[in-house]
């Protein structure tokens, strides 16, 4: 059920839902809810707003974003085209509003998506706004509500937007570390990158009555799969029946549920007894200067993106089982989520590095066809991110380092998986490694594919391989939405800016790793050699580091991402 709100300056629109032709005005009185079949249209951000706070009670945060436009990015048309239609469009500056407000005269943050500007998506400016919006709520003390409707990342600013998942991840455990309440309101649609973090790492989920949400989208799922869906997937109901909500709530009722929520957060909210946590500098919203390193097509020392995305995939290439066998020692594996499952998608447990003890948690490939498939191509199931978080958690409790290696082409975009809740799955892992209280190294050996791939890669520093890639989504997805044909995959590569030279330059990776010549698959022991190397080098300066300064690096290291320091790392090389 797909129900489009109507446009504005119409005197009478269609249900979605029933086709019944009805009166604007009388829909709109309605809140957007058809009187005769009950479909819930789309609503805009102001709208929204008038629905939920108390009348005259919202102000709009003052920050404001300017043009960003980070990789440069051009399909059919160069992305500040499409910005300035969206704009055009909606009247909005971007695909969310913030601001304070009082609901049921109590006050709160409010984010609120708008899925006509660009589907929602999720980009640097809509990341920094919202991380800007939970910030306020910490400093002001009050509960935040995140209404969600969003496509996922936003592709044209390549893996930065993927970093927004982390951004705003740490944003939301600050709130959680204050006890301060967070409430998400997913409405139709929530998907993708936003869903696997701010949607579903709050206190509270609510889902409005004919919201879908999921990570990976039904046509993605359809295609992989070639399997039809259950009835109902996605929706709320079945979101509700497979616990992944707490409640679903129709558009009448949303106001009242918020502030029955909100009320109780406050009765049960004891005075404010620890410091004041001090206010991250918001990184200002500028555009980056035109013409820099993300304007140049350079290759890395791999050659064409393209060539690189097919090295990264050689079904030769190192495994991590390959790198705890070569590259650590004494590796002892465990298993299992503790909820029912083990997913053989991600391998892990203690090994050792140059004899020094390490928690090692990576996605497992392989090399022979009945090697990936017993493995599911390295796309973990909600089990194997609950496995990485159980694994990550022991480390801490143990005060071990963890070292991640990272190769998926992306989560399993499976019916089971939806089902059994893979976004709430890699918002948590997310979540808990921005406030993990030990060293955690990640390294791109292969595929970084997506949400998938960020689940075990937040973290103090993230080290690529040579040829390795990382993306907010597979060039062939990319290529589907935006190109007219998938044969314009090659294009998408170039385009997304996933080599290591490129994700270094964005400040996204820290440090390249050298491969053998040609490339890994060559000489796997030289690679493992490399790649113990390389992690040390980063680790050992770690070790020395007070849980609480490291935390804290780790957080500055993610809220960063805003458009202004790329302008001044582009400038600085
Ligand atoms: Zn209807």
């Amino acid at each position: 059920m797909t129900a489009t709100a109507p446009r504005e300056g119409q005197l009478w629109s269609r249900c979605g839902g029933c086709a019944t032709l009805l009166y604007r005005k009388r829909l709109r009185r309605n809140l957007d809810v058809c009187p005769e079949c009950g479909a819930h249209a789309r609503v805009a951000a102001p709208e929204r707003l008038l629905q939920i706070v108390d009348p005259g009670s919202f102000t709009a945060l003052p920050e404001r974003p300017a043009e960003v436009d980070p990789i440069g990015f051009v399909d059919l048309l160069p992305y500040p085209h499409r910005l300035t239609a969206a704009r055009a469009g909606t009247g909005l500056p971007e695909a969310v509003v913030c601001g304070t407000a009082a609901v049921g005269r109590q006050p709160c943050v409010l984010a609120v998506m708008d899925f006509r500007f660009l589907g929602g998506s999720l980009g640097c400016v809509v990341g920094e706004l919202i991380t800007l919006a939970a910030e306020r709520a910490l400093a002001d003390e009050v509960p935040l509500v995140l209404v969600t409707a969003s496509g996922g990342a936003r592709m044209q600013e390549g893996a930065l937007s993927l970093m927004q998942m982390a951004t705003v991840s740490q944003a939301i455990a600050a709130l959680r570390e204050a006890g301060l309440l967070t409430v998400s309101v997913l409405t139709d649609p929530t998907y993708g990158g936003v869903a696997a973090s701010f949607a579903t790492n709050t206190d509270v989920v609510l889902a409005e009555s004919g919201a879908r949400m999921g990570f990976a989208g039904p046509r993605v799922i359809r295609q992989v799969t070639g399997r039809d869906l259950p009835e109902g997937f996605q929706t709320a109901d079945f979101l509700l029946r497979h616990g992944q909500v707490d409640m679903v709530v129709p558009r009448h009722a949303l106001r009242g549920r918020l502030v029955a929520l909100l009320a109780a957060a406050r009765a049960g909210r004891r005075p404010a007894s620890r410091p004041g946590v001090p206010r991250q500098e918001p990184s200002p919203l500028v555009a980056r200067p035109a013409g820099g390193a993300a304007a140049t097509t350079a290759p890395g020392p791999g050659g064409d993106a393209w060539e690189t995305v097919r090295l990264a995939r050689h079904p030769g290439r190192p495994t991590t089982l390959d790198y705890l066998e070569t590259a650590f020692d004494g590796f002892v594996e465990l298993h299992g989520d503790r909820l029912g499952a083990d997913c053989p998608a991600v391998v892990g447990g203690l090994a050792r590095l140059d004899g020094r003890p390490v928690m090692v948690i990576g996605h497992q490939k392989g090399h022979t066809t009945a090697e990936l498939v017993g493995r599911n191509f390295g796309m973990a199931s909600p089990a194997g991110h609950r496995k990485a978080l159980r694994l990550m958690r022991l480390a801490a409790r143990l005060g071990l380092p963890v070292v991640t290696l990272v190769d998926t082409p992306g989560a399993d975009p499976g019916v089971r998986a939806e089902e059994q809740g893979q976004a709430a799955a890699i918002a948590e892992s997310i979540l808990a490694l921005t406030v993990l209280p030990t060293p955690v190294v990640a390294v791109i050996t292969g595929e970084g594919g997506s949400g998938g791939a960020l689940a075990l890669a937040v973290a103090d520093r993230v080290l690529m391989l040579q040829h390795a890639v990382y993306s907010v989504i597979s060039p062939e997805g990319c290529a589907a939405i935006l190109w007219p044909d998938r044969g314009a995959a090659p294009q998408a590569a170039r385009a997304l800016r996933l080599t290591a030279p490129d994700l270094c330059r964005l400040g996204i990776v820290d440090d390249l790793v050298p491969e053998p010549t040609p490339a890994a698959h060559h000489d796997p022991q030289a690679a493992a050699r490399a790649l113990r190397e390389a992690v040390l080098a980063h680790l050992l300066p770690l070790l020395d580091v007070p849980p609480a300064t490291l935390v804290r690096r780790r957080r500055q290291r993610f809220r960063r991402f805003g458009a202004a320091r790329l302008g001044a790392r582009a400038g600085a090389r």
